[in-house]
């Protein structure tokens, strides 16, 4: 039987959701005999190729955000959101109530412990965008898993539906929004 591929990345998130994965412990074994890791924390590859199963966590905050979405929606047949900041922007959102120019100013130039005032500009970092977006708002997706971190149970579960190909079916005792 052949493997199904898996790729996984934080966007704006804090990689709770992939800790939280990883608490599936030697479930991983399991995994390991069914599935592939294409790019990922876990495996260390940086251009995702085609894939069968995509993990994204984390909202979306900056321009190279936008790009690697775009580039998981491009090469998986299926696309999960994992964890609040993915489905709905999360912690990074909270500061889409405020201009973002102001942001800037409160971090690097005027709040509480700056030394060396200046908003960064190094032309490697990537654009901010004005607000924090789930990422639904940008590409489509198939899947959603809520939590922060969703449990590793919710994980394995919908993990274990959608390797052997079937639908992911979370109970009201695997779902949490927390
Ligand atoms: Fe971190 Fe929670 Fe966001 Fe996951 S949902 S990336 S655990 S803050």
């Amino acid at each position: 039987m052949s493997k199904v591929k898996i790729a996984t990345c934080s966007l704006a998130g804090c990689f709770g959701c992939h800790m939280s994965f990883m608490d599936i412990d030697e479930r991983l074994l399991e995994l390991a005999e069914v599935a592939d890791f294409d790019r990922s924390p876990l495996s260390d590859i940086r251009q995702i190729g085609s894939c069968d199963i995509g993990l994204v966590e984390g909202g979306v905050c900056n321009a190279e955000n936008v790009e690697v979405l775009r580039a998981f929606r491009r090469n998986c047949r299926i696309l999960v959101a994992v964890g609040a900041c993915a489905i709905n922007g999360g912690i990074p959102a909270l500061r889409n109530r405020y201009d973002l120019g102001d942001c800037l100013e409160e971090a690097f130039l005027t709040g509480l412990g700056v030394t060396d005032p200046k908003v960064p500009g190094d032309p490697e970092l990537p654009l901010l965008l004005d607000k924090v977006h789930p990422i639904h708002e940008v590409v489509k997706i198939d899947y959603f898993i809520p939590g922060c971190p969703p449990s590793a149970e919710a994980i394995w579960t919908a993990l274990s539906a959608l390797t052997s190909g079937n639908i992911p079916q979370l109970s009201h005792q695997r779902i949490r929004y927390d």
